[in-house]
C-alpha cells in the first residue's frame, strides 16, 4: 500500500480522506489544534462563533450523496434565517433564499470533525502540527519518496514523517511555499488562483439584539455581512454577532494595525445596527489572508504523477466548501484508480 499524507483537515482533505481510506496508508497533518480548515468555530467568554464559512449549498450529487449520512445523523441541517440588505441611508429591504442552505451542528467545524473522526482506525490525523518542507529521499531506485519536516522554529530540523505521496489541500500560495524546492510539475499552475482575505470580526453582546434580521447583507460599507450565530439551528443562546468585512476593503487594510481594523468594524458596525458601546461585552478579531477565492485554477486538482505530489482545495473550481469538497473527491478518485492499477 502506499503511504500518502494529506495536509489539511479542511473539507477538500475530508473529501480526500474518506476517498482514499482503505486504499492506502492515509497520515493527515494539521497545522491548527482544530479540524474544519475555514470552516471554523471559535468559543471565547461564553460566546461562540463560526467565524470562517458561515453556510453551504450542495449543487452536484456527489455532494448531496456525500451530506447524506451527517443529514440523517443530524451533523447537518438546514438554515433558514431571516435575511435582510443593509446600505447606510436606505430601508432595510429582504432578500430570499431559493436553494437549501446548510450548516453543521453544533458548531461549523464539525461537519469535518465527525466524518474524519469516523475514519479512526483507517486513517491517522496528527492535529497541532504545521509542515515546514519536503524533501526528496534519494533511494537510488525509481521509488518516489518524500520526507517531510516540520515548519522551523530553531536550528532542528524535526521530522514529521516519510511518505510515497504528498497531496497539499493548503490554499494555493501555501502550496506554492511547500513545494516550492521540489519538482512539482504544476508548481506555476498555482499561481493562477488568487485568493482575496476577509476580516471577522466577533461581537459578544450583553442582551439579546432586537434586529429584524438574522443575516445581512451589507452595501457599501467596509462590513459585507452580519450574523447572528444564535439564529443557526442548535446553537447555545448566547448573543454572538459575526461580523465579515468586505474582501476589497480588506486587501487594501490587510497589514494596518490590528486594533485600528478592530475599531473600524466595530464602529462600522455600531452606526448601521445602532448599537451603543456598553452593549459590546466581548470583542475579537481573526485575518483570513486566503478566504475567498478570486481567481480559480479551473482544474479539478493538479496532479504530477511523475513526483508523487498533488494539490487540490477551493481554489481549483471556486471558492465555496461544495467547490473544496469536489476537488478533494475528485483527486482521491484519481488516486485510487491509479493505486488499483
Ligand atoms: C471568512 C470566510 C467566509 C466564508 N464563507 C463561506 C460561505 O458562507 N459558504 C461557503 O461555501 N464557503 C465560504 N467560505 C469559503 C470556505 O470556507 C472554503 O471554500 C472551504 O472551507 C475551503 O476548504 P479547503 O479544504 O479547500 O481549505 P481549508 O479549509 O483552508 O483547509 C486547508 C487546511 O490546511 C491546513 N494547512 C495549511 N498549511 C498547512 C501546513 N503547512 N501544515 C499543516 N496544515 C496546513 C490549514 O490549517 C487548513 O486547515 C468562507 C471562507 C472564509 C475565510
Amino acid at each position: 500500500m502506499q503511504d500518502v499524507l494529506i495536509i489539511g483537515t479542511g473539507m477538500a482533505a475530508t473529501a480526500l480522506a474518506n476517498t482514499l481510506a482503505g486504499k492506502a496508508r492515509v497520515t493527515l497533518i494539521e497545522k491548527s489544534r482544530g479540524f474544519g480548515g475555514r470552516m471554523a468555530t471559535r468559543r471565547r467568554e461564553g460566546f461562540e462563533f463560526d467565524h470562517g464559512a458561515q453556510f453551504f449549498t450542495a449543487r452536484s450529487q456527489a455532494f448531496q450523496q456525500f451530506l447524506a449520512r451527517p443529514i440523517e445523523s443530524a451533523c447537518i441541517e438546514e438554515w433558514q434565517p431571516r435575511l435582510t440588505t443593509l446600505e447606510a441611508g436606505l430601508a432595510p429591504y429582504k432578500r430570499e433564499w431559493f436553494e437549501p442552505h446548510f450548516v453543521a451542528i453544533p458548531s461549523m467545524n464539525s461537519l469535518c470533525k465527525e466524518s474524519l473522526k469516523a475514519l479512526e482506525g483507517s486513517v491517522t490525523i496528527n492535529l497541532g502540527r504545521e509542515i515546514g518542507s519536503l524533501e526528496k529521499i534519494d533511494s537510488g531506485d525509481a521509488q518516489c519518496r518524500w520526507r517531510v519536516f516540520a515548519k522551523q522554529t530553531d536550528d532542528q530540523r524535526e521530522v514529521l514523517g516519510e511518505f510515497d505521496w504528498v497531496l497539499s489541500t493548503a490554499p494555493s500560495a501555501q502550496t506554492s511555499t511547500l513545494f516550492a524546492n521540489t519538482d512539482f510539475s504544476q508548481l506555476s499552475r498555482l499561481h493562477d488562483a488568487v485568493h482575496l482575505p476577509c476580516f471577522s470580526l466577533m461581537l459578544g453582546l450583553a442582551a439579546s439584539p432586537k434586529f429584524n434580521f438574522d443575516l445581512a447583507i451589507v452595501k457599501e460599507s467596509p462590513i459585507a455581512l452580519i450574523v447572528a450565530n444564535a439564529s443557526k439551528p442548535q446553537r447555545d443562546a448566547s448573543h454572538s454577532l459575526l461580523v465579515h468585512s468586505d474582501n476589497g476593503w480588506a486587501r487594501e487594510n490587510f497589514d494596518a494595525d490590528r486594533a485600528d481594523i478592530e475599531q473600524q468594524l466595530i464602529d462600522a458596525s455600531s452606526s448601521l445596527l445602532g448599537l451603543d458601546a456598553a452593549s459590546i461585552v466581548h470583542s475579537d478579531l481573526h485575518g483570513w489572508r486566503y478566504a475567498k477565492t478570486e481567481i480559480a485554477a479551473d482544474e479539478d486538482f493538479l496532479l504530477d504523477e511523475e513526483s508523487q505530489l498533488a494539490a487540490c482545495g477551493d481554489w481549483c473550481l471556486g471558492g465555496r466548501i461544495e467547490d473544496a469538497f469536489l476537488s478533494g473527491q475528485r483527486l482521491g478518485l484519481s488516486l485510487a484508480a491509479l493505486f488499483g492499477k
